[in-house]
This record gives C-alpha cells, structure tokens and sequence, in this order.
C-alpha cells in the first residue's frame, strides 16, 4: 500500500501554523484580555459611582461642617478659621474650590480668591457640570451670617484613584492571564502537543514508510490518549487489511503467475507436441531411410528391392493402399510403366498393370518427374486435368473421396519408376510425404538401378568369383565353341567333371571360410596342373570342370589322374583329417563321341556334361579320389 508519496504530499502543501500550544496560549491571552477589559468596563461605572457618592457625601459632610463651624463661631474669625479649613480642605485632592456665600448669594469666602464677589445663583442640592460637581448646603437658621457653603469637586481628580485602581487592576489581570496562558501553553505542550508529536514522529518514521507493525505508547487514558489508542487500533485495522490486500495481492498474483504459467505450459505443450509430432515424423522419415538404406542396398535383386520397399512403407508408415510402377526403357519410341508391386489396392483403383508415359496421374507423374499431392479427391479441381481412364493405372471412379499422392522414383535425374498411394481419407498425405517419399524413392531407384546393374554386369561377367577361374556360363560357351571347332575340324575334345570328395565334411569341420580357402586352393591347383589350352571352370558349389581340346581319352586320363595328384598335394589345414588323410577329387570323363550326330545342337554341351557326371557318380561310388570313364 503506497501512502507515503500523497500523505507527504499533503504534508507539503498545507502550512506551517503556530504550535498549538502557542495558539492556545494566545487564545487564553486574548479572550482573558477582552474578558478583563469587559470586567474592567463593566467594574468602573459602578466604582465611578460608589467614588462619587462618597465624595459628595463627603463634600456634604464638609459643607454642612463648614456652615457648622461658621454657625457656632457666629462672627469671630468666622472666616479666618474658615479660610484655614476651607484651605486644609482645599488639599484634598478632588476638592477644587470650596466657597462661602452670604444670603444673597454673593461669594464671600473662597478658597480660591478669583471667587470673591461673585454671584452664584446655587440650590441646594447636587450640581454637575462638565468637569465639575458641586455639592452646595444651604444654611436654613435664619441668623446665620452665611447663606450657603459650595464644594467644588473637579471630577478628574476625583476619578484619578479610582483610574489608577482599575488600571491597577487589569494590570494585574493582564500579568494573571499571560501568566495563565503561559501555563496554559506549557500544559498544552506536555499534555497534548508533546504526545501528538510522538505520534506524528511514529507517523512519519514509520507509518508513512509502509511499517504498520509500530504502535505509539498511550501514557494517559485521555482524549489524546484515546486518540493515540484510536490511531493504534487504525493502525491494527491497516496492518490486518494491508496483510488481507497481501494476502489477496499474493493470491492474486499467484494466480495470475499460475494463469500465465499454466497459459505458458499450454504454449510450451503445444509447442512440444508440435515438435514431438515433427521429430516424431522426422525420426520416423530418418528410421525409414535408413531401414531403406540397409534394406534396399543389402540385395542385388530388383524384385526384392521391390518387395522390400512395399515392405519398409507397410510397416513403418503403416499406409493402407499403394502400388509401385517401374518404367520400362526397352521400348526406347514408346517407355511405359509396369506395376512392381501393390499392396492393399482394391481392383476399382488399380485398373490396369502397364500405364503409359504421360497417361494419367501415374504417366503424368513419370513424365514431368514431379510429384502430385491430392488432399481432397473430392474438392480437387486440378484432378479433372489428370484425365483418368481405366488405363491410367489409377482409376478412382469409385472412390472419389480420399487423398491421393504420387511421387516419382528419380535416379540420376531419370524417373525409373512412380509410387501411388491412396488413402480414404482426406488429406492424408502433405508435401512433407511427398518429399519423403521421394528420398525413399531415390534410395529405391539406386537399388534398383543396382541390382539392374548387377544382373547386367552378371550377365556379362565370365569369371568366378570366389576362385578366379571361369564361370559356368563361360564354361558352356566355351564347350559350344570347342563342339563346333570338334565338329569343323573333326578333332577331338574331352571333358572332365571334378567334385571334391567329402566336402561337406570339411566346411562342417572347418567352417566355411577355410572352405572358400579350400575352394580356391583347389581352382589354383588345377589351374596349374592343365596346359594353356586347356580350359578350367567353376560349374558350381564344389564342381570344376576342365576343357581338354584335341585331347583323346588318353590325354584325358592322364590329365585327370595329373589333376588327383595335385589336389592331394594340397596343403591346408583340416585336409589331414579328411577320409584319405588329404583333399581329394573324384574326376568323371567324357570324350566327345566320334559318332555324335550334331555337335552344334543345343543338347550337345548338356549331353557331354552328362556323361562326364554319370562317369564323375561312377568314381565316388566306386571310392572316391579317382577318375572314372565309361
Ligand atoms: P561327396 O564326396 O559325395 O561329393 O560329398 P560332398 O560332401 O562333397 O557332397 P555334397 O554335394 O553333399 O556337398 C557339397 C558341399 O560343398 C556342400 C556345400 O557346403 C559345399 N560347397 C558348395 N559350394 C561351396 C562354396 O562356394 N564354398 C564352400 N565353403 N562350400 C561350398
Ligand atoms: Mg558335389
Ligand atoms: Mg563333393
């Protein structure tokens, strides 16, 4: 709760009065003031009055004492004596003038000698003038020599005690109430201006810095006290609502934190979902290349890259309907497509098994080796220009709604095949698929360019691989050749059929390996053992066979029997533990017969190879290690 900018604000703004006790004071000074100036005004008509009623009745006291004295003094020194009093009278201060007057009024006697003669017209009684009282006795014996006897009182004087007395006495008045409000400023200090001071200093030490945990401490049970209580209890009040406000500001901020947090989790959830999903599918898009790439590339057989690839995109991507149309070049005016392989294409789709180029979404795709992604069948509107027929190997009259991709399968910038996929439901696929099914496609296509590559090359190749000597079908191209040359020059040509005894009992033994070293030994030794024109081959497995040109029976024998006894010399491991202690071959001749009718005849080489093994089953039945001719 921010307080402390507005309360000092406030502070600031108003001004700096007196101190309280001070004004107080000062109150206490002025309304005892105007008080004791009422009191004095008030107090001095009356004390005017109680002074002018002793005055006169004084003045009449001294007038009827003069006419007294006069009376009973008759006329002896009546003047004299009272000239002497009337001048000892004259000495009271107030008395002006005392005059004696005969019966007609004239002034006979004054204390003032200005007087004498004159005539004054006085009743009895009191008379007052401006400055002036004139109390008069008339003397009513008619002997008496004087008429009258007047007291001049000048009121001034009269008054001027009577002045000083009140003067004295709001003097006094006044020195009693600044002395009043003196005290009056030193309790208000103590009782009130000191504690509310402590309870401003508490204020603006603490309360107007946000602290509301101080409480002012409460010495008397008055109104300050009372006050300084109530201010602790509003304090209380505010430290209760200022916890209440945190309390609700902290839960308010908590749960704003926890909104926002939960808002964020949201969006990090989301994210991550969204990045699990694209992870998700490129890990998927990453094990499917690489299962391709181990699968693919481990065969050298088309149809197997094939099947191998309807099987990586059934189990990885678990799509329901697809089929795989390899190009055919053959034809190099008119290329078409031929379907490899489907897998899950129901007839209506699938209509026809060779689509030509351009022809379609399937041609159209193989021609401008770009891939086409139909979300919708159904919404399409590019899907009327794919012109589909039953012989566009993709026909979906039937099943309008779903979604349709096809990728073409590019190697080296050559299409050499389109996968079609097929879905029933709509946007099943994307261009993220496409693209993926493109790399899979690429990988597919090298494969199968290989394995091509490798049938191509095998058709071509001549050699053994594993002994280095000719391989089967070198070995029947040869023997065709040497049956024509038989057969042009009428010379004559043998062949023998080797097979390697037991040897299955030595790879069981010895392990494959130090079979193919086995095999290889054997191949080196006849190789070695037969003349230049002379001609070795692998037929297969554990078979050789050798061409002996313009060789008779003869030849033949001995040669087979050379042939035995350089296998025997073989030195390898495990050949001591064979059935004769050493590696042997059984050998099968055939000598082409002088009477074959037709040496050129597509049966020529398998018959003379038949003979050869029918002789070559002849020696292992009779022992093996041996060469048979019958
Ligand atoms: P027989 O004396 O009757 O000919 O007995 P055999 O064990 O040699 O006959 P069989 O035809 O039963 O066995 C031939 C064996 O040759 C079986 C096969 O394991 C082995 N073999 C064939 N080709 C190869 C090859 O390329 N490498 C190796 N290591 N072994 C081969
Ligand atoms: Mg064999
Ligand atoms: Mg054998």
């Amino acid at each position: 709760m921010s307080i402390t900018t507005d309360s000092n604000d406030t502070k600031m703004h108003h001004k700096k009065t007196l101190p309280l006790g001070w004004r107080i004071s000062l109150h206490v000074a002025g309304i005892g003031s105007l008080l004791c100036l009422v009191v004095i005004f008030c107090l001095a008509p009356f004390e005017y009055k109680r002074v002018e009623k002793e005055v006169l009745t004084e003045a009449k006291i001294l007038a009827e004492v003069v006419c007294s004295i006069y009376q009973r003094l008759g006329d002896k020194e009546p003047y004299d004596y009272a000239r002497k009093l009337l001048l000892r009278m004259a000495r009271v201060r107030h008395i002006s003038l005392v005059n004696i007057q005969d019966k007609q009024g004239i002034v006979r006697y004054s204390t003032d000698s200005r007087e004498l003669g004159k005539e004054i017209a006085f009743n009895y009684g009191v008379i007052r003038e401006d400055n002036e009282i004139i109390v008069t006795h008339v003397v009513s014996e008619s002997n008496s020599s004087i008429g009258s006897v007047s007291v001049f009182i000048e009121r001034d004087l009269m008054l001027s005690d009577t002045h000083k007395l009140l003067a004295q006495i709001a003097i006094g008045l006044f020195v009693m109430i600044f002395i009043l409000a003196f005290l009056t400023k030193g309790l208000v200090e103590s009782l009130v201006s000191a504690r509310l001071s402590k309870l401003d200093d508490l204020i603006e030490g603490a309360v107007l810095q946000g602290y509301f945990l101080n409480r002012a401490s409460i010495d008397r049970f008055d109104e300050v006290g009372e006050v300084i209580f109530g201010f602790n209890q509003l304090l209380s009040i505010i430290t209760q609502v200022e916890a209440n406000q945190l309390e609700k500001d902290h839960g308010f901020r908590e749960a704003q934190l926890q909104k926002s947090m939960r808002l964020k989790l949201e969006e990090a959830l989301e994210q991550l979902k969204r990045t699990n999903e694209n992870l998700n599918r490129k890990f998927q898009a990453q094990d499917l290349l690489m299962q391709a790439s181990h699968s693919l590339g481990g065969t050298l057989k088309k149809e197997m890259v094939v099947e191998r690839l309807v099987c990586l995109i059934e189990e990885k991507l678990h799509w329901p309907q697809f089929a795989i149309f390899l190009c055919d070049f053959k034809n190099k005016e008119r290329p078409y497509l031929k379907l490899a392989a489907s897998f899950g294409m129901s007839k209506e789709l699938l209509s026809t098994t060779t689509v030509d180029f351009g022809e379609g979404i399937t041609g159209m795709v193989a021609q401008t080796a770009t891939p086409v992604v139909i979300s919708d069948l159904e919404q399409d509107e590019s899907l009327k220009s794919w012109n589909f027929s039953k012989k566009s190997g993709f026909y979906p009259e039937q099943h309008k709604t779903g979604s349709l991709m096809a990728v073409p399968m590019i190697n080296k910038g050559y299409v050499i095949g389109v996968m079609l996929f097929f879905h029933s439901k709509i946007k099943s696929f994307d261009a993220e698929d496409a693209a993926l099914m493109g790399a899979l496609g690429a990988q597919a296509s090298l494969a199968i360019v290989n394995a091509e590559l490798y049938e191509t090359t095998l058709e071509l190749s001549t050699i053994d691989s594993l002994t280095l000597v000719q391989n089967r079908r070198a070995l029947v191209r040869q023997i065709e050749y040497e049956l024509a040359r038989c057969q042009r020059f009428k010379t004559k040509m043998s062949l023998l059929l080797i097979d390697v005894d037991h040897f299955k009992s030595y790879n069981d033994r010895m392990g494959h390996v130090l079979g193919d070293a086995a095999l290889k030994a054997i191949a080196l030794a006849l190789k070695e053992a037969i003349r230049k024109v002379d001609f070795v081959a692998r037929f297969g497995g554990e078979e050789f066979c050798v061409i002996l040109p313009q060789s008779d029976l003869d030849s033949a024998k001995e040669v087979a029997d050379k042939l035995c006894e350089a296998i025997r010399q073989i030195k390898i491991v495990g050949a001591d533990s064979q059935e004769f202690g050493y590696l042997s071959v059984s050998i099968g001749i055939s000598v082409v017969p002088d009477d074959y009718e037709d040496l050129s005849s597509k049966t020529a080489v398998t018959d003379i190879i038949a003979i050869a093994d029918k002789a070559l089953y002849e020696a292992k039945h009779r022992g093996r290690d041996k060469y048979v001719y019958l």
